[in-house]
């Protein structure tokens, strides 16, 4: 990772994209814990600012955007409904985007991870709200606040789609963004994979929901996609 530049900035430079010498593409996002790593990824510094790398092996949403997602929806000061929080690498990403202006509800039922995720991420930064409920039990936060601009889930369950669902119909504004991800694995082993995530989307559709993009995770993901869609309300 010899002789980083920047090669492009996303959403007034929230997060970047760096390319090396030998053209390798990284991202990176601009650290709001500064010096600190949260799951053992690069601290560089950029033009004066402090960027942390954005592993795509780790984290499916930064894969997703090397894997050409077009829009990334959550952008500076969004609102992000976090479904899966676990340990909190991709959480940090997202933190790191939204800025002091934008809040995540992160949720995770696991008191494993979740106490991880407080310790390192979610106790570090003003604007994480930590959630430790189960998904499913979408109507016991509704006291935490109102509507958002952006539902995140990778909760890789069977059922995962319509706990996405309920918690949009809840949670997400009208014209706000879902941005999915399908572990076709935990739904059905032996269909193809590409099978599973169309099935997932028709779902969405059914549910009032545009797809705007589905991407294939591989090389970073084996058998996992992202399903982008704008919920019509
Ligand atoms: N999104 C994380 C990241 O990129 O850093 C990884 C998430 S991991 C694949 C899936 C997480 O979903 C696990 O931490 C698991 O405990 C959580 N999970 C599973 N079922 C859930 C549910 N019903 N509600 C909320 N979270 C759930």
């Amino acid at each position: 990772m010899n002789h980083l530049s920047i090669y492009k900035k996303f959403d007034n430079g929230s997060f970047i994209m760096l390319i090396d010498n030998s053209k390798e593409r990284y991202l990176a996002t601009q650290n709001l814990d500064l010096q600190k790593s949260v799951y053992g990824e690069k601290i560089i510094k950029l033009e004066d600012v402090e960027y942390r790398i954005w592993e795509p092996f780790r984290s499916k949403l930064a894969a997703a955007i090397l894997r050409n997602l077009e829009e990334n929806p959550i952008k500076e000061s969004s609102s992000v409904l976090y479904l899966g929080a676990s340990t909190g690498t991709t959480v940090s990403h997202v933190s790191d985007i939204v800025g002091s202006k934008g809040v995540i509800f992160a949720v995770e039922p696991s008191a494993r991870v979740a106490r991880e995720f407080l310790e390192n991420v979610a106790s570090r930064r003003k604007n994480i709200i930590p959630i430790l409920m189960d998904a499913r039990n979408y109507l016991q936060y509704y006291s935490y606040y109102g509507l958002v601009d952006v539902v995140y889930s990778d909760i890789a369950q069977p059922d995962q789609t319509e706990i996405a669902i309920n918690n949009c119909k809840s949670y997400l504004k009208g014209g706000g963004h879902l941005v999915i991800i399908i572990k076709t694995r935990s739904i059905d082993v032996l269909m193809d994979p590409k099978v599973v995530t169309k099935n997932e989307a028709k779902k969405l559709e059914k549910n009032n929901f545009e797809i705007l993009q589905i991407v294939d995770l591989e090389p970073f993901d084996k058998d996992h996609s992202l399903i982008h869609a704008k919920y019509m309300g």
